[in-house]
């Protein structure tokens, strides 16, 4: 992780990061004593990577006797290969337990043998068809008998995000944590080279965003976060750059 790599370049801490760390800290530790069972929803891109290091953290320095968090990764069956790699290392390094969710492999082998490899550039009704099958569908199965979970959104990534909080009870069944809300690209990356977290090799590549190969590009200088994700579909509108992971009913 050579301080010229990309990550490097672009890891700098807001004046006010010490701060927001320490918060972040808090949120995460009055959810670990509030839930016996939470999980953190991980796409293995740098914000998550940074909850599952303070997580891993936190386990080894609250010490108790059973510690109510996992992570989950939904395999959509389309992720890069250096995710996949990414994903190996972390299960086989982390001191926390990793669980793996696929789709229904009927539902999304007949999903591309009636609409195609690429059907979800064709229509904004396919491209949800398809991340029903391979990240909505599998999300419920990995919440079953949580009563939280943390994810990795922050108010800075995109217009539909920024009414982001760290601690959200819309939904009364599961509370969801956003303990990185007002944290920077700048802050997760300088957290990232300080504590030497691995990191998925596609921010190196200038992928700001991690998911599915077919959906995801690498962005430009300027370029909204979420430009690389469903790049062909408009920015503003309907589909507002989500999977249906995050939309609020
Ligand atoms: S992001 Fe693309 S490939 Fe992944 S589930 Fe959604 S439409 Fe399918």
């Amino acid at each position: 992780m050579g301080t010229l790599s990309a990550v490097g370049l672009q890891a700098n801490a807001s004046k006010d990061f010490a701060e927001k760390l320490t918060n972040t800290q808090a949120v995460l530790k009055d959810a670990l004593l509030t839930h016996a069972h939470i999980t953190q929803a991980s796409s293995l891109g740098a914000e998550d990577v940074v909850i599952t290091h303070l997580l891993e953290s936190l386990k080894a320095k609250l010490g108790l006797q059973a510690f109510p968090a996992d992570v989950f990764v939904l395999n959509t069956g389309k992720l890069h290969a250096e995710t996949l790699t990414l994903l190996a290392q972390s299960q086989a390094t982390s001191s926390l337990a990793w669980r793996v969710f696929e789709p229904v492999q009927e539902q999304a082998i007949h999903f591309v043998k009636t609409n195609g490899e690429l059907a979800m550039r064709e229509s904004l009704e396919l491209r949800k068809a398809c991340c029903h099958i391979r990240k909505v569908e599998p999300l419920g199965r990995a919440l079953a008998g949580y009563s939280a979970w943390m994810t990795g959104m922050r108010a800075e990534q995109s217009a539909a995000r920024a009414d982001v909080h760290a601690v959200d009870t819309t939904d009364a069944k599961i509370t969801k944590y956003n303990p990185l809300v007002d944290w920077t690209w700048g802050d997760v990356l300088h957290y990232i080279v300080e504590n030497n977290v691995p990191y998925n090799a596609l921010h190196d590549k200038f992928y700001p965003s991690i998911g599915c190969e077919p959906c995801t590009r690498a962005v430009s200088l300027g370029e909204d976060f979420r430009a690389g994700r469903w790049w062909w579909e408009s920015k503003d509108g309907e589909s507002a750059k989500e999977c249906g992971l995050h939309v609020k009913a």
